[in-house]
């Protein structure tokens, strides 16, 4: 595949699609009297448009992941570079997506408000992909496979060379959610996105970097597929706000927090093993544990009345008898493991 191969798989209406233009794409000079997009005069500190570009946080992310600016897009969360992969590449009613199950729920939720069928591909017990199961899902209306690794909800992230295989084998846009990949071993597949045109490798600066509330989802992928998402995006979909606040948090290192919270998944995994309540708990590379109970429900009603909350997916495909639980302070993760020792004792909480 070349660069300009995957121009076919973009919807006929976003190739021919004129942008629209703000003012300050049309002069880009930063001094001068500027009169020419209706902003108050009067300085609030947020009284002109942000940079619609975000120039420079990309130049920041440039320098902290290692790919050039054009490489690189921003969105309000992960959520909007998800919602813009089916804008950009699927036609409603006709295009379809593959995902696997259980993975994060944002995909069948994008796809379904965009039109687009969704085709499940089950996890094994071990949450392992079946590379042929995948593209025996896939037809010739197949756009986009969406792989999560590691995954959400199972905690595992997928072989390097598995996903290689499928995004260099498949006719379509292959898309990595990486949102977790921080807290994993095997690293990211960001550096490949100009060797393999047809990959979109999704980060965030939601977990590891512990800004969930700033909203800021970044996508890596070759430049043409990023002026196609940019074209397509809202003109300011960064606020000034987040601009500056991200800024300002790139500066502070997260390495020291990113290995204490493996080193405390490690021991929260440990302590858990030896608990009878405990049935398995499932090998993670992000910060949180998957872990089947005899009786989940029980369990989460008891942490629940004690004060801790755990994401509950015992309803979710795979995932029967299983909590999901977040890697907290040591101090929290404390708590966890004081509160399921009461629950062994018989002191279980309603
Ligand atoms: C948390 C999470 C995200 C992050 O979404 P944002 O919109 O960037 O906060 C993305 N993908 C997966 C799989 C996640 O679990």
């Amino acid at each position: 595949m070349n660069n300009r191969d995957i121009e076919p798989l973009v919807r006929a209406n976003i190739r021919s699609l004129c942008p629209y233009s703000t003012a300050r794409d049309e002069y880009q000079g930063s001094i001068g009297i500027f009169l020419d997009a209706n902003e108050s005069p009067y300085d609030t500190g947020y009284n002109r448009y942000p940079d619609p570009h975000q120039k420079a946080v990309k130049a920041r992310l440039s320098e902290i992941k290692g790919l050039p600016a054009e490489n690189i897009f921003l969105g309000n969360g992960s959520d909007e570079a998800i919602d813009l992969v089916f804008r950009v590449f699927c036609t409603p009613g006709v295009d379809n997506a593959v995902i696997m199950s259980p993975s994060y729920g944002m995909y069948g939720v994008a796809a379904a408000t965009n039109d687009i069928e969704v085709r499940e591909v089950a996890l094994d017990e071990e949450f392992s992909l079946s590379t042929e199961a995948l593209f025996s899902a896939c037809d010739s209306n197949t756009k986009v496979i969406f792989l999560c690794s590691p995954n959400n909800p199972s905690g595992n992230a997928l072989p390097m060379e598995q996903i290689e295989k499928i995004v260099t084998s498949f006719n379509g846009i292959v898309v990595v959610d990486e949102a977790y990949a921080d807290f994993s071993l095997l690293g990211s597949l960001r550096s490949k996105v100009n060797e393999w045109p047809n990959l979109i490798v999704l980060q965030t600066l939601s977990k590891a970097w512990g800004l969930a509330g700033l909203r800021l989802g970044i996508a890596f992928a070759q430049e043409y597929t990023i002026r196609l998402m940019s074209m397509v995006k809202y003109p300011y979909n960064i606020s000034q706000a987040t601009q500056n606040a991200v800024l300002k948090a790139l500066a502070q290192p997260v390495e020291e927090k990113i290995a204490e919270t493996i080193e405390q998944r490690g021991a929260v995994a440990e302590k858990l093993a030896s608990m009878s309540c405990v049935k398995k708990i499932y090998p993670s590379d992000a910060n949180f544990l998957l872990v089947k109970f005899d009786n989940a429900d029980e369990v989460y009603g008891h942490l629940l009345a004690d004060g801790i909350i755990v994401r509950n997916r015992n309803k979710v495909r795979g995932c029967s008898g299983c909590l999901r639980i977040t890697i907290g302070l040591a101090k929290e993760n404390k708590k966890l493991i004081e509160s399921l020792k009461e629950y062994e004792k018989g002191n279980i909480r309603r």
